[in-house]
């Protein structure tokens, strides 16, 4: 059998079958994979060991990518910085592990802003990755890579990405695939190379919301590694496949509609929500007044915690190591991150130890925890009503690098407007292709109350399947 255009679900179906022979597949898997790396620039680090076996679980044999901030056991992990380079994790992060034990095979680790700092894979210390619809574009950010592979390997795949503020919706906004980003404490961070743990969580990138949903039954549950994952039951998501949404209540928040929204990308999300309603939904206008605070909210909150996170990347524990002799702890500590960190990564420490210092501190750090309160509570007010809430996932189509050039930094975290609320409430939410524009993806954002992913995986198998 020929295995391109194969999908997921009949891959385990054929490999449990026993009619796939994977040494033959993963030959022409990573025949197509390089080929798409050297085009687009989607690895820091390609993984050829088919490990032992495989052939169990929920997966049997699956590619998986992961991206490099996620710990892989003697696979390269750096995370996008230079200043990781040549660091082998000697463990597997429990997401990792998780996919193991159910048969997925790791294939490599996806390209990404240094640290997760950014929104178009323009920061990465291993080149950039492209947007596979147009290489003059970029994919998003930050996990980019993740993205541009789902969207052009046309093999049967599931990518590990991560989000902090909108880093898995984005680039599955901008490349045309689907991006599932978990409630806060759903899935263990036990393994992330942290960028904000208030924040951080590692969700699947796919073609498919199905593809997702069988992601999430793989990645979920409570770690006693990671106390702040909760320790509810885990439902199968794929219970909530091919359902219909009859009588489900959309919010649709004015806000996220406002200046700086593209008009083809409204008027996109619009033709969505109205065919949602065609099917059986009801929709109706909220407000999120807060909305407009999240982007300064969040900048406080991610380069405080971030500030804090660098600080052991000190040129001796992982990674890159330089001359130690004749040089004070200071001298050599400074001389390392220089040198290896890039420009984002010295400019976010630099934000957030200014915002948690004395003097600064309540005028920022705490007023943002304060505005974050608010935030979630805004959501909690409209989930009262409401099953789920519709927006556009980002307020453009993927921007062109000789666009990114020009922006300023503040320019492009305005670009992050539409996808950190959710991180900052750690409610879950899911971004779905929902038509284009100039022949560029445009991504329909579905956000639930915690721990509803089976509500928005619902809502957005039934869209992608009935648009
Ligand atoms: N673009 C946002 C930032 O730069 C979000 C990144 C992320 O989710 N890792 O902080």
């Amino acid at each position: 059998m020929g295995f391109r255009g194969l999908s997921v679900k009949r891959f385990v179906k054929e490999a449990k079958e026993g009619n796939i022979k994977l040494d033959e597949f993963y030959a022409e898997v990573f025949d197509e994979v390089e080929k798409l790396d050297k085009r687009f620039g989607i690895f820091v680090t390609l993984n050829k060991n088919i490990r032992e076996n495989p052939e169990k679980g929920i997966l049997y044999g699956l590619p998986v990518s992961v991206k490099d901030n996620i710990c892989t056991k003697g696979i390269q992990t750096t995370a996008g910085s230079r200043i990781l380079e040549g660091y082998v994790p000697v463990f597997d992060a429990t997401a990792v592990a998780k996919v193991k034990n159910e048969g997925g095979v790791i294939i490599g680790k996806t390209n990404m802003d240094e640290f997760g700092f950014g929104t178009f894979s323009t920061n990465s210390g291993y080149g950039v990755p492209k947007n596979p619809h147009d290489v003059s574009r970029c994919c998003g950010g930050s996990s980019g890579g993740a993205a541009a592979l789902v969207s052009s390997l046309d093999y049967p795949h599931i990518a590990l990405g991560q989000s902090t503020g909108g880093s898995i919706s984005c680039p599955a906004s901008f490349c045309g695939v689907v991006g599932l980003t978990p409630t806060y404490g759903r899935v263990s961070r036990y393994g992330l190379i942290d960028y904000a743990n208030s924040m951080d969580k590692i969700g699947p990138i796919a073609k498919t919301v199905e593809d997702a949903a069988l992601m999430m039954n793989v990645i979920s549950g409570y770690d006693e590694r990671d106390f702040t994952t909760s320790d509810r039951k885990v439902e199968d998501f794929t219970k909530n496949i091919n359902m219909d949404i009859k009588g489900m209540k959309i919010a649709v928040p004015k806000e996220y509609f406002g200046e700086g929204v593209d008009e083809d990308v409204r008027n996109a999300v619009w033709d969505a929500i109205k065919t949602m309603e065609s099917h059986g939904a009801e929709y109706k206008e909220v407000s999120l007044p807060s909305t407009e605070m999240g982007i300064a909210t969040y900048y406080i909150i991610a380069t405080s915690e971030a500030s804090t996170n660098l600080a052991k990347y000190c040129g001796m524990r992982y990674g890159v190591e330089g001359e130690v002799r004749g040089k004070s702890f200071d001298e050599y500590f400074s001389e390392i991150r220089t040198e290896y960190f890039g420009e984002e990564a010295k400019r976010r420490v630099l934000l957030g130890t200014y915002s948690r210092m004395a003097g600064y501190r309540d005028q920022y750090y705490l007023k943002a925890l304060k505005i974050r309160t608010l935030i979630i509570e805004e959501f909690k007010r409209v989930f009262r009503r409401y099953d789920a809430i519709a927006a556009p996932t980002m307020p453009c189509i993927a921007p062109k690098f000789s666009e990114i050039e020009y922006m300023t930094p503040l320019e492009s975290y305005m670009m992050d407007a539409l996808t950190v609320p959710q991180n900052l409430a750690g409610i879950p939410s899911i971004s779905v292709p929902c038509g284009t524009k100039k022949g560029m993806p445009v991504g329909l954002h579905i956000m639930g109350d915690h721990f509803e992913e089976g509500t928005i995986i619902r809502i957005a198998d039934f869209y992608q399947k009935n648009r």
